[in-house]
């Protein structure tokens, strides 16, 4: 390797107690990478990120920044921000004095540093708005301050610890698309916790697929999606159709666990098997917008989700309680491995 990793994580295990949080995590994340760690609650996310931001000792283990150690190296020497999900503003700051607060820590001069915040505003848009206190701010707007506030030290590593958590859907969606704007901006290396899949798909150069303080998987949102490596990335990134054991046999037709993407099958009326088919009964239809959502039984035993566009046309609700065939590319069933097991 020519140029070291942002950010290594050698055999990074915190226990508190009995519990494992973190549990022998190998980790490379290059510099100006856009890189998220998505797991359910509880699954050691955010200790992970206490741990690089050096706001928790490991329990054994190595952090590098740079190729450098900075395993005992105290938070205020590590060259890394954090942005908060609570945003934690000074409410009787304003805006710019806020974003400023860091600069002034740091001991520069009055005029230098509120120039700086202003550009570290005019970046998160919020140029003009240093006046305010947080309190005359959005949701949004917050969020935004407390972004310019990490970035203007300009930090070689951003920490973001779920920070659109407390936003509403629109405004999550619309902050996604700027999050990843500035990052492109400032070029500088985004770790981004999250529990939302979608989130992790959407903004994501990498994404580490976390449970119970392990990574189960590493990889691009693509490879993470459409080849999910177990049957717990399969279930908790988007829906699928898993099957396991006998039931693979049958709707397979090998032995092995495999898992089919809802929209990678196709649902056609009455009842014709085949290789790469199964037939079934359609127990509900559900109008979810752009597509249908197409519940079936099928005649194996499992229940499994079909997602069909709604420009196909037809009507889709018409099916409800009828026999169908579905049926899907050889090349659309992803086979699971059964140990949840990853490397660097
Ligand atoms: P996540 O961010 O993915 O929700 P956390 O890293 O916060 O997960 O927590 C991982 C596990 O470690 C959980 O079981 C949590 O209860 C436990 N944990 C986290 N911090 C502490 C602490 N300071 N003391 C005891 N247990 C903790
Ligand atoms: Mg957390």
């Amino acid at each position: 390797m020519t140029t070291a990793p942002a950010i290594r994580l050698t055999s990074l295990t915190k226990s508190f107690g009995s519990v494992h949080a973190v549990d022998g995590v190998h980790l490379d994340v290059a510099p100006g990478e856009f890189f998220s760690m998505l797991g359910p609650s509880g699954s050691g996310k955010t200790t992970v990120l206490r741990l690089i931001a050096g706001f928790e000792t490991p329990t054994s283990g190595t952090i590098e920044l740079f190729g450098e150690d900075v395993t005992s190296k105290a938070p205020f020497d590590r060259d890394v921000n954090t942005v908060f999900q609570d945003y934690a503003l000074f409410p009787h700051m304003s805006v710019l004095e806020n974003v400023a607060y860091g600069l002034r820590v740091r001991g520069m001069g009055k005029q230098e540093r509120r120039e700086r915040a202003a550009a570290a505003l005019e970046t998160v848009r919020l140029a003009g708005l240093g006046d305010r206190k947080p309190s005359q701010l959005s949701g949004g707007q917050r969020q935004r301050v407390a972004l310019a506030r990490a970035t203007v030290v300009e930090p070689k590593v951003l920490l973001l610890d779920e920070p659109l958590g407390a936003l509403d859907l629109k405004l999550r969606e619309q902050m996604q698309v700027e999050l990843k704007e500035i990052q492109r901006d400032l070029g500088i290396t985004f770790i981004f916790v999250t529990h939302d899949q979608e989130e992790a798909l959407t903004l994501s150069d990498r994404i580490a697929v976390f449970s119970e303080g392990r990574i189960v998987q590493l990889g691009t949102p693509r490879e993470i999606y459409e080849r999910p490596s177990n049957s717990f990335v399969a279930d908790f990134v988007g829906t699928s159709n898993v099957f396991t054991g006998e039931m693979a046999r049958t709707v397979v037709g090998t032995v092995g666990d495999f898992s089919i993407r809802p929209e990678r099958m196709r649902v056609t009326a009455g009842s014709k098997p085949g290789t790469n088919a199964a037939t079934g009964t359609v127990v509900e239809t559900i109008y979810v917008g752009g597509s249908t959502r197409v519940v079936v039984d099928l005649d194996a035993g499992q229940r499994v989700n079909v997602l069909m566009s709604n420009d196909a046309g037809g009507d889709v609700d018409k099916l409800r309680g009828t026999a169908v065939t579905l049926s899907w590319a050889a090349a659309d069933v992803v086979t699971l491995a059964s140990e949840n097991t990853t490397t660097r």
